[in-house]
């Protein structure tokens, strides 16, 4: 429905972060996207096969091929894609490392010229090397599930601890311009959301950074 509203027509490539059904159980809504062109999804190995086990009729030869199939190509993240990313179009996509849980999935960072986007949800821990990654973002979308602490979920307050450690970078300078909280549960209003993030930035004496929620129908800028 969302892509149907924003008027989708096309898409360049689909990135995976993990294979739980919230994000992964759109992939028959792809096929009209594809008849045109085969569209690449990367991800890690693992959960690509987890794709291919539960989507297999998109990869098996005893499909009729009727209406036609999802023209999809899994294409696993290498170690080499790992440590230097790779390209889609002008973009560099860089894949981050998380952790949900006890799960090993990935965030993602797009990098045009001097933008910088970083899209991690799901996440429950970050470690060193991922937040080196992470560091130099202008704009941030974490998830962050509630109030209370969660077993694969970072809390409010976790993710924008998170937040405030990349908001200044080691040479002094401030990247950092926005943080958008994702995957909310409905204990909490948007507004009381809010709320708390002001109330946080106030706390920790942070300034000239939005910090909100995110909704349905927002539109980043970079
Ligand atoms: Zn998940
Ligand atoms: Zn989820």
């Amino acid at each position: 429905m969302q892509a149907l509203r924003e008027g989708i027509t096309e898409l360049d490539a689909v990135l995976l972060t993990h294979p739980h059904a919230d994000h992964l159980h759109g992939i028959d809504d792809l096929r009209p996207l594809t008849y045109e062109k085969t569209i690449p999804v990367y991800g890690y190995k693992w959960v690509l096969t987890e794709v291919a086990n539960r989507f297999d009729y998109i990869w098996a030869k005893r499909t009729q091929q009727g209406g036609g199939l999802p023209h999809l190509e899994i294409i696993p993240i290498d170690k080499k894609t790992l440590r230097k990313g790779m390209s889609i179009g002008n973009i560099n996509i860089m894949p981050i490392p998380i952790v949900h849980g006890k799960l090993a999935i990935l965030g993602w960072k797009f990098k045009e010229g001097e933008k910088r986007f970083v899209y991690i949800t799901d996440v429950s821990r970050i470690s060193f090397i991922s937040f080196l990654k992470v560091m130099r973002c202008n704009v941030l979308v974490i998830g962050a599930l509630r109030m209370s602490p969660h077993a694969t979920h970072f809390s409010f307050g976790e993710a924008l601890h998170f937040a405030k450690k990349i908001y200044r970078s080691p040479e002094g300078k401030k990247y950092l311009r926005e943080v958008y909280l994702t995957h909310i549960c409905h204990n909490h209003s948007h507004k009381e959301i809010e709320n708390f993030c002001t109330a946080w930035m106030h706390k920790n004496n942070i300034k000239r950074l939005t910090i909100s929620p995110a909704y349905d129908t927002m539109r980043i800028e970079l």
